[in-house]
């Protein structure tokens, strides 16, 4: 099975990080590195430029992978918990645009999936993506630790949802994620003992990645 996390910032959140709102999750990293668990971070091209240097060490890690979460983290289908919306038009741009923050901040072991900004997709959005060259990878169980307080709730779902095979959605944000590592911290040992081996979603897929 594989964790995945979403490393969000929207592009219109510069301002609240200038003002010490901390959208990375150090301890998290920390966290999967000490329990030597493999995950995919399907991060923003924002969140790459916000920490440069997280964003360049989790790529230089091999027990990581990074994906492509958009720059902007705006809607790519409408309606979508109130982002913005994303043109048709600039899709396939705010995509290749995360992958240019990933280079700038010198981000290494990119792999070419996508992960829609909220999860939020229509078939017009798909085919609008098809320049992009990117996989799109949703999830099959939603581990709820948006805005989530309660790690065990948190850890509850996930250990209730999971089946072999499954990709499991997190988030890799102190802002909007504050209970996720203390209920990774629940999940990781748990699954281990019921024989599950964590894998990034390129090994998932079945090709191994790289880009
Ligand atoms: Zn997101």
């Amino acid at each position: 099975m594989a964790l995945t996390f979403d490393a969000d910032m929207t592009a219109d959140q510069g301002p609240r990080a200038a003002s010490g709102e901390r959208f990375d999750n150090p301890d998290l990293i920390a966290l999967l590195r000490r329990s030597k668990v493999p995950a995919t971070v399907f991060m923003t091209g924002r969140w790459a430029e916000e920490y440069p240097a997280q964003a360049k060490a989790i790529g230089a890690d091999p027990l990581f992978e990074v994906a492509n979460h958009s720059y902007s983290h705006h809607a790519f289908s409408s309606p979508c918990y109130g982002l913005p919306v994303v043109e048709k038009a600039a899709m396939t741009a705010d995509v290749r645009r995360a992958f240019t923050a990933f280079r700038k901040a010198g981000v290494r072991n990119v792999v070419p999936y996508f992960r829609f900004p909220g999860g939020c997709y229509d078939d017009a959005a798909l085919r609008a993506l098809a320049p992009a060259n990117v996989t799109a990878v949703q999830w099959d169980v939603v581990s709820g630790d948006a805005f989530a307080t309660d790690a065990d709730a948190v850890a509850r779902q996930v250990l209730d949802g999971v089946r072999p095979g499954s990709l499991v959605v997190m988030h890799c944000t102190r802002s909007a994620a504050p209970a996720t590592e203390a209920a990774v911290r629940r999940i990781v040992p748990e699954l281990r003992a019921r024989g599950y081996r964590f894998v990034k979603v390129s090994e998932l897929m079945g090709n191994g990645g790289g880009r």
